[in-house]
């Protein structure tokens, strides 16, 4: 029986945990006989606990998150982004599905915890860009400053009119109801209407990629959630290609038209996580 509960506690993911421990008390500026004390225990329980000599449970794990004064969520949280990267892949994110329409919530959730915890980004900064995608920026304003829309107004009024306009609007894209980077967009396109296509009557919100996707020359667009610049991040990351040719096919099999130049120029984030030990890339790479 010894032996069996011994080798349950040395899994790799039982690890993870007592290290993210061991690494919280050492943030925390606090010895293992400190701990201990805050706890009410011997030295030799922290020890043993850190050595994975004694399995901890749930209501101890509690205890030992309130002496050192971190959330047992984070704790959680942390423990948690292990489970989306690969020892075997260094420490990157695990095989995920090929297509990002087949990810789930969780897949997009271990992309951006892994974001995190590889020290690429903070949760800060993915906050900070959500609220400014949030912002429906420049969508009143853009039609307002237009002369085709101020013509229908008497002089000034055309902003109030505008304003009412955006107010009364969902406030999602009407195509795929996200909030995130709203446009406004014409129902009927100016292709078919010309100048008579600008009147409020006739203007919608529609989300950054749902705007780009309408316009025919990007017919391959729907087959992805993702913008294109998005894309091109999401392949580098998700695909990890160690050659600028592999990246570049990658792209390619994705969908996307654009020029050469802009996957050479993209490619630049994989360049600059190699200097820091972020990313592998092949000495037969083109660039
Ligand atoms: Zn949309």
């Amino acid at each position: 029986m010894e032996y069996m509960a011994s080798k349950t506690i040395y899994s790799d993911s039982y690890k993870d945990l007592t290290a993210i421990l061991r690494d919280a008390r050492e943030k925390a500026g606090m010895t293992q006989e400190q701990l201990a004390t805050a706890l009410g225990e011997d030295q030799s329980f922290v020890s043993k606990v850190e050595r994975r000599e004694r399995r901890l449970d749930l209501e101890e794990l509690r205890r030992i998150c309130i002496a050192l004064g971190v959330h047992l969520s984070d704790i959680i949280g942390q423990w948690e982004a292990t489970i989306a990267t690969d020892p075997s892949r260094r420490g990157m994110l695990r095989e995920t599905p090929p297509k990002d329409s087949g990810w789930s919530a969780f897949n997009w959730k271990s992309l951006i915890d892994w974001f995190v915890q590889s020290g690429i980004l903070t949760y800060k900064e993915v906050a900070a860009l959500t609220l400014g995608h949030l912002n429906p920026s420049q969508v009143g304003t853009s039609i307002a400053s237009k002369k085709t829309f101020q013509k229908h107004f008497p002089a000034r009024q055309c902003w109030a009119a505008v304003r009412q306009w955006h107010f009364e609007q969902p406030g999602k894209c009407i195509d795929c109801g996200t909030r995130l980077e709203l446009q406004a967009d014409h129902i009927e396109p100016r292709e078919i209407l010309g100048d008579d296509a600008d009147r409020l009557e006739n203007m919608t919100l529609r989300c950054r990629r749902c705007n780009v996707i309408r316009r025919p020359s990007h017919k391959q667009g729907g087959l992805t959630f993702l913008t294109a610049e998005a894309g091109l991040m999401w392949i580098l990351f998700t695909k990890r290609p160690r050659t600028y040719q592999e990246f570049e096919k990658h792209c390619r099999e994705y969908g996307m038209t654009m020029a050469n130049i802009r996957f050479q120029e993209s490619w630049a984030m994989a360049r600059w996580l190699e200097r820091e030990g972020l990313y592998e890339i092949d000495k037969d790479s083109q660039f």
